[in-house]
Parts: structure tokens; C-alpha cells; sequence
């Protein structure tokens, strides 16, 4: 089927209008009319090549919401007309051990990713969500729930289960302190889980612009994190503290806030490597982790939670035709605090 699309042609050129063909549903396939797709800052550090695996013309977009126009003949999951939603991944091997316990995330044979990955279909490589609409195998397609805002919703599938798994992953909870790093897309979904599941959190920002809207979003404190004062009083301090810095910074400063024990846990992929010190983890023997997205099961159990809780991200709707602004904007950290394409303005096109 052909398909509208925005795709990035080289790692300097603007995201613009492209088509492409989706496949026509397999037995196990959900054709999907994407109504709203995410802007995450991977979408731009891929557009751009920052992470050197980039094959053009390159299709971003892994947040996903919209409603299924058609199933395969073996789909029982779904039928024309449900709300779904679609995440970073579209498959996975399905039979190694990370695979066969739900962590498709972290897959042998690494998942393949909603764009930017190899389509074992096609032969040539996935593109996601910046378009009209997709084709996914049922096993990896969600369950939306009906009392949310869908728009709201799509920043979840990426934003929401990449914090949400790590805190879950890591037991946070009440009577513990615990940091988030950076009040970004990411950010600012952490600091709402972190809160809902009933810990003293604390934001850390570059932005002093972002304080009032940290504390409504759920945060107990905010730090400034360029006041090395501010950053001061709390060494030792934290239980857990989850870093969604898509740029260059000072980990070192934030593992010295840590207790004994206690884990950093990255989520942000800057473009560098950063550097770490020895005495900051040798010190109170603190660890230093990483997470990637999550699972396709503990995707559902996370929108499943924000329905029963009432979560979604905080947006901005943007049309496609405005999307090489919202790149620069994000790059500003100027946003508040997801920016979500509102796909009408594709079929207007
Ligand atoms: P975002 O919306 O741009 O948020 C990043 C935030 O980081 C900014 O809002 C800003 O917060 C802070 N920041 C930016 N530049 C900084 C700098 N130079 N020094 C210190 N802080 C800075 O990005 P996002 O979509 O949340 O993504 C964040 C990162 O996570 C990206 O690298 C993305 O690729 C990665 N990611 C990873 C996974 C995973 O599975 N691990 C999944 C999705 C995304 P303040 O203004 O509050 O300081
Ligand atoms: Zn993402
Ligand atoms: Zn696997």
C-alpha cells in the first residue's frame, strides 16, 4: 500500500515528504492508520546520524497511536476500528531467553526497531511512524486505553515504558529519595511514575525556566543542577537517580549523590561517550546502569497503569509540515514537554 511519509534523506538534509509502500497484512499482520505519532529526541539523533548506524532515507517515529483498518486471517488480538498503539520495536527473534521471558528489548539477536532496522518483510529497512500508516505483527502491537487522550498517549510508548521499566526494574517506591535527571520528554515522564509510585523525588534541571512546571508534574524538590551548592547538599543522599540527558554532561556529579549501593541508572544516549571517575562509584560501592525501552508485556502493564492512574505525557501538537522546528526546539530543550505530530495534517498534505 502506498504510504505517505516524512523521511530524512542524509544526515544534514531536513526531515520532508516522501512515500513508501507497507506491505499488505500477512496472516498475523494489524494494518494500522497512524492518527498520532511522538517526536523523541532518538528520532532526531537518528535523522542526524549521531549514533553513525543511520541507513537513509530514514522514516522516524516509534510513538505511535492509531486505529486498525485491517487484521490477518490468524489476528485474534484485535479488530478493525480497536485504538492500538506501536512502540520502538515491530519484532524480535521470539525464541531466545530474553524473548521467551518478555524482554524482547533486550533480544540476542537485537529487536528490530520500528524504523532504521532491518525488515525482514521488505528486505530493505523498517520506517516508522511519520506517516499514514504501518503494518505490524499482532505480538507486538498495544492495547490503548479508552479513557485517555490518544494524542497524550503516544509519548508513553517511548517516554513512558523507557522510565517506567527502570523504576520498576530497580523497586522504586515510597520511603525512598529518588533523582531524575533532565526535564525533557523522557524527564518528565519518570518524574510522574517516580511520583505515582510514592517516592520523595527529586528533578534535576539545566533549565531554571522549568521549576514551577517540575513541582507540578510531581516533583518534592528541584535542583539547579549548574548550582554545585544546590548540588552539594544532597551527596549521599539518594536511593535510585535516572539520567535522560540526551547531551553531553557530568555524570560524576550526580553518582556522588548517591548511597551506598545505589544505582544510577542511564536512559539518555548522547552522541559522546561520557567520561566516568573511579572514586565517585569505589567510594560507597555504587553501581552505574543501563536500560533500554522495555518489554512488549511490561508496555501493557505500563499504559494499563496510566489508565488506571490517569498518566499521560504533557504535549505540544505539532503538524508534520512543522516538524524540522520542533527538532530545533527540542535542541533548545524547549519543549513542553513532548511534541506530537498530529497526522491529519499528513493526509491534508
Ligand atoms: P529531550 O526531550 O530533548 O530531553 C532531554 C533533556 O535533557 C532536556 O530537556 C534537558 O533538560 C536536558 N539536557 C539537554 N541538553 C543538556 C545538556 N547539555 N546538559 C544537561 N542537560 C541537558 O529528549 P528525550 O526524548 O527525553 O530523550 C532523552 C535521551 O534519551 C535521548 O538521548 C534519547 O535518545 C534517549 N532515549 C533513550 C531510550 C532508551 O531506551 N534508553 C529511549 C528513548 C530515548 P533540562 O532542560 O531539564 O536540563
Ligand atoms: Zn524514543
Ligand atoms: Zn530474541
Amino acid at each position: 500500500m502506498r504510504t505517505k511519509a516524512y523521511s530524512a534523506l542524509s544526515a544534514t538534509s531536513p526531515v520532508a515528504p516522501f512515500s513508501l509502500d507497507r506491505r499488505a497484512p500477512l496472516p498475523s499482520d494489524v494494518q494500522i492508520e497512524i492518527l498520532y505519532c511522538g517526536v523523541c529526541h532518538s528520532d532526531i539523533h537518528q535523522a542526524r546520524n549521531e549514533w553513525q548506524n543511520t541507513i537513509y532515507p530514514c522514516v522516524p517515529g516509534h510513538e505511535i497511536v492509531g486505529r486498525v483498518t485491517a487484521t490477518g486471517s490468524d489476528v485474534k488480538k484485535f479488530k478493525t476500528g480497536d485504538l492500538v498503539a506501536v512502540g520502538c520495536m515491530v519484532d524480535s527473534c521470539r525464541t531466545c531467553p530474553s524473548c521467551k521471558k518478555g524482554l524482547e528489548q533486550l533480544c540476542d539477536q537485537f529487536p528490530i526497531l520500528t524504523y532504521n532496522g532491518p525488515d525482514k518483510h521488505s528486505g530493505g529497512m523498517t520506517y516508522g511512524g511519520y506517516s499514514d500508516s504501518i503494518v505490524v505483527d499482532e505480538a507486538f502491537v498495544l492495547r490503548v486505553p479508552t479513557n485517555l487522550n490518544p494524542a497524550a498517549v503516544a509519548p508513553l510508548l517511548c517516554a513512558g515504558i523507557t522510565t517506567y521499566s527502570p523504576l520498576r526494574h530497580w523497586k522504586v517506591g515510597a520511603g525512598q529519595k529518588v533523582g531524575i535527571v533532565g526535564l525533557g520528554g523522557l524527564g518528565h515522564m519518570g518524574l510522574k511514575f517516580a511520583h505515582a509510585f510514592g517516592a520523595h523525588t527529586v528533578l534535576f534541571t539545566t533549565s531554571p525556566g522549568k521549576v514551577d512546571d517540575a513541582r507540578r508534574l510531581g516533583a518534592d524538590e528541584v535542583v539547579i543542577s549548574k548550582n554545585a551548592d544546590e548540588m552539594n547538599k544532597h551527596a549521599g543522599t539518594f536511593d535510585f537517580i535516572l539520567d535522560a540527558v540526551s547531551a553531553d554532561h557530568d555524570i560524576n556529579a550526580y553518582l556522588n549523590l548517591l548511597k551506598t549501593d545505589s544505582t544510577l541508572v542511564l536512559v539518555g544516549a548522547p552522541e559522546k561517550p561520557l567520561p566516568v571517575a573511579a572514586f565517585p562509584l569505589i567510594i560507597k560501592r555504587r553501581q552505574l546502569a543501563g536500560s533500554l525501552i522495555g518489554g512488549i508485556a511490561e508496555t501493557q502493564e505500563m499504559l494499563d497503569f496510566c489508565g488506571q492512574h490517569n498518566i499521560t505525557s504533557d504535549i505540544e501538537m505539532i503538524s508534520i509540515q512543522q516538524i524540522n522546528e520542533a527538532y530545533d526546539r527540542v535542541l533548545r530543550s524547549d519543549v513542553k514537554y513532548r511534541f506530537v505530530i498530529d497526522m491529519a495534517s499528513l493526509k491534508a498534505a
